[in-house]
């Protein structure tokens, strides 16, 4: 029968790709953790108008890239193809801002989805990992988030992190920046794609991110949204500027730097790596500051900032670069039952090492020359073999085999857990 195969833009993570991808995210959480972050789990599913109140119509992603379709109640939902819309739904359903302790600093991680034609870094189904700090308007919580962001990338190993920073100042400096776009591009437009045809209409700061290389001269020429910054924009960059400098975070100007998504405001960042082999995924991770995101979504008008990476991305590069070495499964016992009265014992004996001992144990359940399972063995990098045999049953007792230095000890069951603990404890030692 013909197998089936997995969705077109979606990928299978198994092996050692799966300790890769948790070893990544886990010490995303800690760190985000250690910046006083807390988790967030908001749902897969959303009502399409979050997406489309809260991305915006004229951004890409809720034009092109959604997964919509009404479920059975006929209610139009939407696969998220983001986190931060969702998370503000969240914040104001459950009224998360009602507290003093703001800003509140959420982190989340899960997959999102994205109608994009798959290519190299590009997938249809992703993992994001991200954090939001909401309900506070400093300088220095954009700083602190973009701190945050850096410290991830450098503690994962990744060195010559480029972050590009931009303001797209507040809403009086786009919508004069708006209007000087509309003025220019009236004569151009004609001439350029389909797409930002559409854009001129919705948006005309989206057509900045236009790929297409016939337009990319036109768009080189356009007003830069430096030259209609209001007074209070410019001085809120020049004091993001002069904070990371002081905490020698390093960082690149980007006047083209828009972002494809309706809701930010003020500043707006990017971080890029080029692994050591030349290869270019794409920005591993972006973000920016949002002032009316929650408004839109029905709640109160506070601002937030935040970023996400990409963790497919993330987990590339490491893996070019050759940062991923520790990622192999390992077991601390591999339980050998010789015999078919053995098997029951050794099953007693596997519980009793992982639930009082907490030790990663696995064990053999066919009927196998003691040969095989020794391969089975080493194949999942274990650290001992435990033998059970008739012997062994009659005296109470099991083989323990150290297999990088094959010592072998005879040891009787009600002192195993003792034996382990002291046995483990001076591998630490030794470490
Ligand atoms: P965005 O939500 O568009 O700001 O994207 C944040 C990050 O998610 C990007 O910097 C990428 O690292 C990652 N990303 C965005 N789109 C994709 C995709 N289609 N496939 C894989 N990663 C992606």
């Amino acid at each position: 029968m013909e197998i089936i195969k997995n969705v077109k833009g979606t990928h299978d993570i198994y092996g050692e790709e799966t300790n890769s991808y948790e070893m990544v995210e886990s010490l995303m959480k800690s760190i985000a953790e250690l910046y006083a972050y807390n988790g967030v789990r908001p749902p897969v599913l959303e009502y399409n108008s979050v997406f489309v109140r809260g991305v915006g119509e004229s951004s890409d992603i809720v034009r092109k890239e959604m997964y919509t379709f009404p479920d059975k109640g006929d209610r139009l939902l939407t696969l998220r193809p983001e986190f931060t819309a969702g998370i503000m739904r969240l914040v104001v359903q459950n009224k998360l801002y009602a507290t003093n302790e703001l800003p509140l600093k959420l982190y989340y991680v899960g997959p999102v989805f994205r109608y994009e034609r798959p290519q190299l870094g590009r997938y249809r189904q992703f993992n994001q990992f991200g954090v939001e700090s909401i309900g506070n308007n400093s300088p220095m919580n954009d700083t602190e988030v973009i701190v945050l962001a850096y410290t991830i990338l450098c503690s994962l190993g990744l060195e010559g992190v480029t972050i590009k920073i931009n303001t797209l100042g507040d809403e009086d400096s786009r919508n004069n920046y708006r209007k000087a776009l509309k003025e220019y591009f009236k004569d151009h437009i004609e001439n350029m794609c389909e797409d930002c045809k559409s854009r001129y209409e919705l948006n005309p700061l989206r057509i900045l991110d236009c790929k297409v290389p016939e337009d990319r001269p036109i768009i080189e020429g356009a007003p830069k949204i430096g030259d209609y910054l209001s007074e209070a924009s410019k001085a809120r960059f020049e004091q993001i500027q002069d904070a990371l400098s002081v905490l020698q975070i390093p960082y690149e100007i980007d006047e083209s730097l828009v972002r494809g998504l309706d809701y930010y405001s003020e500043t707006v960042f990017e971080f890029h790596y080029k692994s050591k082999a030349g290869l270019d995924y794409g920005a591993v991770g972006a973000g920016g500051h949002y002032g009316k995101l929650m408004e839109e979504l029905g709640g109160p008008e506070l601002p937030g900032v935040g970023f996400s990476f990409g963790i497919e991305r993330i987990v590339s590069v490491l893996k070019d670069d050759g940062l991923l070495n520790d990622t192999k499964s390992t077991l601390d016992v591999y339980v050998m039952p010789l015999g078919d009265e053995s098997v029951l014992v050794a099953e007693e004996i596997a519980v009793l090492l992982r639930n009082s001992g907490g030790y990663r144990v696995d064990m053999c359940f066919d009927k196998t020359k003691l040969g095989n399972m020794f391969k089975r063995a080493t194949n999942k990098n274990a650290k001992y073999a435990l033998i059970i045999g008739e012997e062994e049953i009659k005296n109470d007792s099991v083989i323990i085999k150290n297999l990088t230095t094959q010592e072998q000890m005879n040891i009787k069951v009600d002192e195993l857990i003792d034996k382990f603990d002291e046995l483990f404890s001076k591998e630490e030692t030794q470490e």
